[in-house]
């Protein structure tokens, strides 16, 4: 009877944490480090302000355009937080995601870009890394051999041991990872390092889908400038709300959509797009300029002398727009061989746009193909 039950709990878990999952309501936002945990220290910032200022943008983009949820922050000053304290935040309030912002470095000063984790075994040990890095703020602690089951940060095995710990909403925390990846590769060029896997004190115990954002790295000097600057930290803030609300519409499914559409009245769409397409025109204004160090392949197939949104070409995703020599033009596509910008123009091509052809990006310029493919191969 005693088995029966535990298979019938079994059964029935998954269901229950269905159901638990329908609304997005609550979101606990965990900016990295503070007081005396700098986290990475720059030439010029340190990791626990970009995190706090990304946070509280991040906080305000979804009060000020998500009504129906309720923001936590874990740290809203300049405040010292122990890791399990701020899962432990999230846990009481019945958040339905976390979302941790951090920012990376590395002895190396070459490596640029953003990537995000989820709590699960690392692959390589470059993820290994990142989160020793990231855990090694428990040793400002007091008691921190008790409060994490005698984790010792300083022994490897340990990371491979904790890492291992089941993640119960594996799938929803990569699917919101995927999400935000997306957002930065997308709409605000980021190079997009991927989404990982790794152990981190912060999410172990969080009762709910959870992930750990890099927003980039302050070993990098041009990085650095970017996620210090103003534009850098709303570019960060607003990839990552427009990736949470695409979760959260997803997550609540199509009853609910449904009941939204008949609650609309036309003029709330119209309104929304308009702000939508507002909100495009300031991401992608630009969006080739921003990752400086990025090379890449794309396909150009219009141009045009008035400037047109890039949202007018229906039948292609992720378009971006560049002004040179007294033209606009308008180009998709962001990739790093030259095989599969090929064999972009050819899908482009089908699309009916016959002159479409591929085009290369070096420090936000222009440059030839042959010379992309040249410094890639010397990459
Ligand atoms: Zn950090």
């Amino acid at each position: 009877m005693r088995k029966f039950g535990i298979i019938l709990l079994l059964i029935l878990f998954p269901v229950f944490s269905l159901m638990a999952q329908g609304y997005i309501d609550v979101v606990v936002i965990d900016a990295g480090h503070g007081g005396k945990d700098p986290g990475a220290v720059g030439s010029k910032y340190k990791e626990k302000d970009i995190t706090l200022s990304i946070a509280l943008k991040l906080g305000n983009y979804i009060e000020e355009n998500l009504n129906d949820v309720k923001v936590i922050y874990t740290r809203k000053s300049d405040k010292f937080i122990p890791l399990h304290k701020r899962s432990e935040i999230a846990n009481k309030n019945n958040a339905d995601l976390f979302i941790s912002i951090h920012c990376n470095a590395t002895s190396s000063s070459r490596p640029y870009g953003s990537e995000t984790f989820v709590m699960g075994p690392h692959k390589n040990d470059d993820n290994l890394e990142v989160a020793k890095q990231e855990n090694a703020s428990v040793l400002l602690e007091d008691n921190y051999e008790s409060q994490y089951e005698g984790f010792d940060p300083n022994s490897p095995e340990a990371h491979i041991i904790f890492s291992l710990y089941q993640n119960t909403y594996l799938n929803q925390s990569l699917k919101i990872a995927d999400r935000v990846q997306t957002q930065f590769r997308e709409r605000v060029s980021r190079r997009d390092r991927g989404v990982k896997q790794a152990g981190f004190l912060v999410l172990w115990r969080a009762a709910m889908p959870s992930i750990l954002v890099e927003a980039g790295f302050l070993s990098n000097p041009r990085e650095q400038e970017f996620l210090g600057s103003e534009k850098g930290q709303v570019y960060i803030a607003s990839a990552i709300f427009r990736a949470f609300r695409n979760y959260k519409m997803e997550m609540e499914g199509d009853s609910n959509q449904q009941k939204d559409t008949v609650k609309k009245t036309k003029e709330d769409i119209v309104a929304k797009e308009k702000k939508e397409d507002k909100e495009k025109e300031i991401a992608e204004e630009d969006a080739i300029n921003d990752d400086k160090d990025d090379l890449f392949f794309a396909v150009q197939f219009a141009t045009s002398t008035e400037k047109k949104s890039v949202s007018s070409f229906d039948n292609i995703d992720n378009v971006k727009r560049y002004y040179q020599n007294g033209m606009y033009k308008y180009f998709t596509g962001h990739e790093r061989s030259l095989n599969t910008a090929v064999s972009l123009q050819h899908k482009i091509q089908k699309l009916g746009y016959d002159d479409a052809f591929v085009i290369a990006f070096y420090n936000g310029e222009r440059i030839s193909v042959s010379k992309a493919s040249k410094r890639l191969a010397e990459e």
